[in-house]
């Protein structure tokens, strides 16, 4: 399978193209990022064939025969790609976070199932993490309270994540009976977090040496259960990043989240 990546000269994108290049079943044929545009991909990332230069635009995706296109850049620039790998008929993976409820339907509208060409956009790749959502909407419907606090490095854009959000989701259609908020006197602006849904209130930590953390807190009279994960390394994300590689191009149109290609 012939795999272009996008942002690959970014953090996860660079870790996707050693991944990439490490699996007996894919090849790395092109790596698209302006940031690093004419510097050789195996320097920059450690994968690829000497000789592949990074490419500053998407047509060097059409150019090496790339079949499958792995995005991980900005909430900036990901509708302007998503729509051009559906133009060109390109199987995309996206772990670009950022996109709204209306980008997500128009994306839909753009990878129409009956062209055969298959989009897998996921907030987060890391299997466990899946897990950890599963696990708060099976507690939800058993408390009446629960907050997110989500950990990210100091260097992300976007707040709150998308697994955040997500979680958040995911509780509110597993259970509508969260408790209001009792906080009648705000000291500093914004001490309570997000309101995410189902009235769910997100937390967001930026913080130098952290990955990608999450602690779901839930409480009900007399106890309270905390589910949480870490992602230390961005090798977490990759087994899930290669699941869906292998995954989309059998799976014609959107799929949001990884779960759906896992049947959790
Ligand atoms: P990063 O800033 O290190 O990398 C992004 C890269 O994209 C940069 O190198 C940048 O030059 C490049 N880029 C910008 N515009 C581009 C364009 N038009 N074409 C090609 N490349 C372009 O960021 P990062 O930490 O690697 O994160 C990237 C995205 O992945 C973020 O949205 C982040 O939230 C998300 N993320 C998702 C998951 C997941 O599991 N889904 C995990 C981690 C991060």
């Amino acid at each position: 399978m012939k795999v272009g990546v996008v942002g690959a000269a970014g953090r996860m994108g660079a870790t996707v193209c050693r991944s990439v290049g490490g699996d007996a079943g894919m090849e790395l044929v092109a790596g698209v990022d302006p940031s690093r545009a004419g510097d050789s991909l195996v320097s920059v990332t450690g994968a690829g064939r000497e000789g592949v230069a990074i490419a500053s635009d998407l047509d060097a995706l059409v150019g090496a025969g790339a079949e499958v296109v792995v995005d991980f850049t900005s909430p900036e620039v990901i509708r302007t790609n998503l729509a051009w790998y559906a133009a060109y008929g390109l199987h995309a993976v996206v772990g670009t976070t950022g996109l709204s409820e209306g980008d997500l339907a128009s994306v839909a509208a753009e990878f129409d199932p009956s062209a055969g060409v298959g989009c897998i956009i996921a907030p987060n790749f890391a299997i466990g993490a899946l897990l950890m959502i599963r696990f708060a909407e099976m507690a939800a419907p058993w408390f009446e309270t629960a907050e997110i606090v989500e950990l990210h490095h100091d260097a992300k854009v976007d707040a709150p994540s998308g697994t955040a959000m997500l979680t958040a989701a995911r509780m509110a259609e597993a259970s509508s009976a969260w408790g209001t908020d009792p906080t009648l006197s705000h000291v500093v602006a914004g001490a309570r977090g997000g309101v995410g849904p189902g009235g769910i209130h997100v937390h967001s930590v930026r913080l130098r040496g952290l990955v990608a953390h999450q602690e779901v807190l839930l409480g009900t009279t007399g106890q309270t259960l905390s589910i949480r994960h870490d992602s230390i390394d961005r090798e977490s994300f990759m087994p899930g990043v290669l699941i869906a590689v292998r995954a989309v191009a059998d799976r014609p149109g959107l799929t949001v989240g990884l779960e759906a290609v896992l049947g959790i």
